[in-house]
Parts: C-alpha cells; sequence; structure tokens
C-alpha cells in the first residue's frame, strides 16, 4: 500500500510547565518522501516529536495526518492511525528476547495471527534479528541494538515514522549501517520523519528538511538546497 497521508504541522505552540518551547512551528511531512529535523541541542526537536505524538499538549495551532487532527488525541490513537516511532538512542528492552521486544512492538494489535506474520516480514527485512531471535537484546551489538529498535517501531505496521536521533551514539561504521536502512525504508515506500543532529548524512538521505533553532524554523526547503547553503552551515550546522 502506498503512503497517501500528509502529516501537517501548522502554527504549533507547546512546552512544559508555563514555557513555550515550539513558538509557532509549521510543518509538512510529504507522503512517501524523506523528511528531516535539523537543529542543535536545545532546538525543541524532542518537543516536537513528542507534540505530533500527543505526549505534550498542542497550545495553539493544528496537527493533522490526513483528515485526522490529531491535537488532543491519546498517543495510542496516533498510533493506531498509522503513525509509528523509534525512539531516542535505540532503545530495547534489555532483559527480553528479540522475538519478545518485537512482541512489545505489536502490543496495540489485537490480533496475534497479524503481529506473528509481522514479526516475520520484520526477520525478513533484518536477516540479522532472525538468526539471534532468542538472544536477549541487553547482549546486542550497537548496531543491532538499533535493528531491533527500528523494527520495533514498525510493528504498528505504520504509514508514517518517526524517528527521533537514531544514529545518536552509534559509533560511525553504526551510523551508516542506520542511514542504509532509513534509505531502504524509503524504497519501499514508508514516510519518513527523521529527526537527527548527523547534519551531513541526513541532507544526503533527506527530500527536503526544517532546520529549528529556540523552538523555530528558521530554514527550510529541498535538502539538495539546504546542503549548499553556506550561510547555513555557518549559523546552524557549525563548520567543519
Ligand atoms: P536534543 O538534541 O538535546 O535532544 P532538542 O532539540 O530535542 O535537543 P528539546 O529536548 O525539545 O530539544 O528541548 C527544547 C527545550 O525544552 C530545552 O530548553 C529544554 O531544556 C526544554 N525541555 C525539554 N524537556 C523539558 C521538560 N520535561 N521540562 C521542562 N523543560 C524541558
Amino acid at each position: 500500500k502506498a503512503a497517501s497521508r500528509h502529516l501537517s504541522v501548522s502554527q504549533v505552540t507547546s512546552g512544559y510547565d508555563r514555557a513555550d518551547v515550539l513558538k509557532g512551528v509549521s510543518i509538512e511531512v510529504r507522503p512517501g518522501a524523506v523528511t528531516c529535523i535539523l537543529g542543535a541541542n536545545g532546538a525543541g526537536k524532542s518537543t516536537l516529536i513528542r507534540t505530533i505524538l500527543g505526549l505534550n499538549r498542542v497550545r495553539s495551532g493544528t496537527i493533522t495526518f490526513g483528515d485526522a487532527s490529531l491535537s488532543g488525541m491519546p498517543t495510542h490513537r496516533i498510533v493506531a492511525l498509522g503513525i509509528g516511532v523509534v525512539p531516542e538512542g535505540n532503545r530495547v528492552l534489555p532483559r527480553m528476547t528479540i522475538e519478545e521486544n518485537l512482541q512489545v512492538g505489536g502490543l496495540l494489535d489485537p490480533y496475534p495471527r497479524r503481529v506473528a506474520d509481522r514479526m516475520e516480514a520484520m526477520f525478513a527485512v533484518f536477516p540479522r534479528l532472525k538468526e539471534r531471535r532468542a538472544q536477549l537484546a541487553g547482549t546486542l551489538s550497537g548496531g543491532e541494538r538499533s535493528m531491533l529498535s527500528i523494527a520495533r517501531g514498525l510493528m504498528t505496521d505504520p504509514e508514517l515514522v518517526v524517528f527521533d536521533e537514531p544514529s545518536l551514539g552509534l559509533s560511525p561504521l553504526f551510523v551508516s549501517e542506520v542511514f542504509g536502512i532509513v534509505r531502504r525504508l524509503k524504497e519501499t515506500g514508508l514516510t519518513i520523519l527523521l529527526v537527527e543532529q548527523n547534519v551531513r548524512q541526513t541532507l544526503d538521505v533527506a527530500d527536503h528538511g526544517y532546520v529549528l533553532a529556540q523552538g523555530r524554523v528558521v530554514a527550510s526547503g529541498e535538502t539538495r538546497v539546504l546542503r549548499e547553503d553556506a550561510e547555513l552551515h555557518k549559523a546552524y550546522f557549525g563548520v567543519h
């Protein structure tokens, strides 16, 4: 099935306690494309993801996925609509096996048969996880753990998946592996929202993107344009 729904975040403010962190953020996530959100520590990337997923309240503005308004919707319903998430830091349940971790990813699905089929589909995409299906997740290598956390995020069979800094804390070899996986998933037609600090590789895999700074979008556009923008690099990405 081809992805068809747009995720639209329009003029959204959101934050913690009294302070607004997001100050009128608008982004469009196009179906079947990879959209990236770049920004330094504290720019508001995690807050944006939390707000999209219903973990932070939308204070003003709107978030829609296709025809559905996500504002005020509980997270499990947002996931049921077809939005999946691969959490920051490749978190897995260390005392559970690979298989059990994937089952947890499918917990919202009331049909065990569908969960089992989905798990086999994940094993087809990640054969290394299949070989180790009975191994405790806590004993996996960094790369295997990130595969597991991605596979778990896909267990709900989402149309759109949000990746929260998937390369965080990984060695360069594993970072390339994660970006390779994102590229392969894109080829399957999945809609991807990729939040990252790894500027170069993110701009290489994404189609278009947004740069956040202090809770505002300060630049946006096709990644081939963002990549060439020297001022942007100097101001927000650091000079390499
Ligand atoms: P990083 O790359 O470091 O994860 P980020 O771009 O994801 O950064 P956020 O985590 O969204 O940034 O943080 C944006 C601002 O919100 C920061 O100033 C942060 O201190 C503040 N903030 C984040 N979480 C909370 C919280 N639970 N309570 C209060 N303030 C918070």
